[in-house]
């Protein structure tokens, strides 16, 4: 029998096919075309709900309350409503001298406190973690021989460990990182915001306390922003370790730890504070 043959042309040549191939091709010519469509289909973008369209109330949350803090009065500075006054002009009593915890035996008159230099440092009481803290400083005026760190030289410790120096700055240069503002022997102040002699300085410090791993060293070191007579000095400052006079900041495990003003050995007679108050955070 004679075999059905057709010519049909592909990519441009003519080419002979037996009737039964030819229908093999043209299924399997159906079978790709099915296939791709059902690929196509496939991969057609599946439909998911829509992102629901925003609306204002929906990136807006009204609890808890902020809790409501009476502020004090702006022109003395006085302290909020929910601080701990450690002093107000009165007494020393939220404080302790720090040799022995025996009374702080600094000089308290006319609503100020004056440092007594035979009378050494002074704590408070109270212990401290993260905290806001007010405390305002005056240099008495004195004779120009008084220079660099002997003169006005105090200071306000961060838990016991860490000083924000205070010192007459004003028109008296010494090595900047123990300049008046400075993370002593760290980090001097970002200005000198220095008042004269007789004028009241005003520090507000923000500090961080410091987290400590199993062996002592910091997880997170203490950082600290001091506003010097409402001028940025220190700038979220991470402190280093203990602010030593002679060597290097060293890292010394600690917890809480109470605010201690220094009462330095130099000749120098001693600085006043006032309207001295405390937040914890
Ligand atoms: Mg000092």
């Amino acid at each position: 029998m004679k075999k059905e043959t057709r010519r049909i042309i592909i990519f441009g040549e003519t080419k002979s096919f037996s009737t039964m191939r030819l229908r093999y091709i043209h299924m399997l010519t159906a079978a790709a075309a099915l296939l791709a469509s059902v690929t196509a289909f496939a991969q057609q973008a599946k439909e998911y709900p829509k992102q629901e369209p925003m609306r204002p109330g929906m990136s807006e949350y009204w609890t808890p309350q902020p809790k409501i803090v009476t502020p004090g009065l702006q022109a003395t500075s006085s302290a909020p409503s929910d601080a701990i006054v450690l002093f107000d002009g009165r007494d020393l009593s939220a404080w302790v001298n720090d040799k022995d915890g025996s009374p702080a035996g600094w000089n308290v008159h006319d609503g100020i406190v004056t440092v007594d230099k035979k009378a050494g440092d002074i704590r408070t009481k109270e212990s401290f973690g993260s905290f806001q803290l007010h405390i305002e400083w005056c240099i008495p005026p004195m004779d120009a021989g008084f220079t660099s760190q002997a003169r006005g030289n105090s200071g306000v410790y961060l838990q016991n460990k860490y000083e924000i120096q205070v010192l007459d700055s004003y028109q008296n240069e010494t090595y900047v990182n123990g300049q008046a503002g400075s993370v002593y022997k760290q980090t001097p102040p970002l200005v000198n915001a220095m008042r004269a002699p007789g004028e009241w300085n005003v520090y507000d410090i923000i500090y961080t306390a410091p987290v400590f791993k199993e062996d002592g060293t910091y997880l997170y070191q203490p950082r600290v922003t001091v506003l010097h007579n409402g001028v940025l000095v220190q700038n979220n400052t991470l402190i280093q370790g203990t602010t030593e006079h002679i060597g290097f900041p060293k890292v010394v495990p600690h917890g809480d730890g109470p605010i201690l003003l220094q009462s330095h050995g130099d000749p120098s007679p001693g600085i006043s504070y006032r309207n001295i108050w405390i937040r914890r955070l």
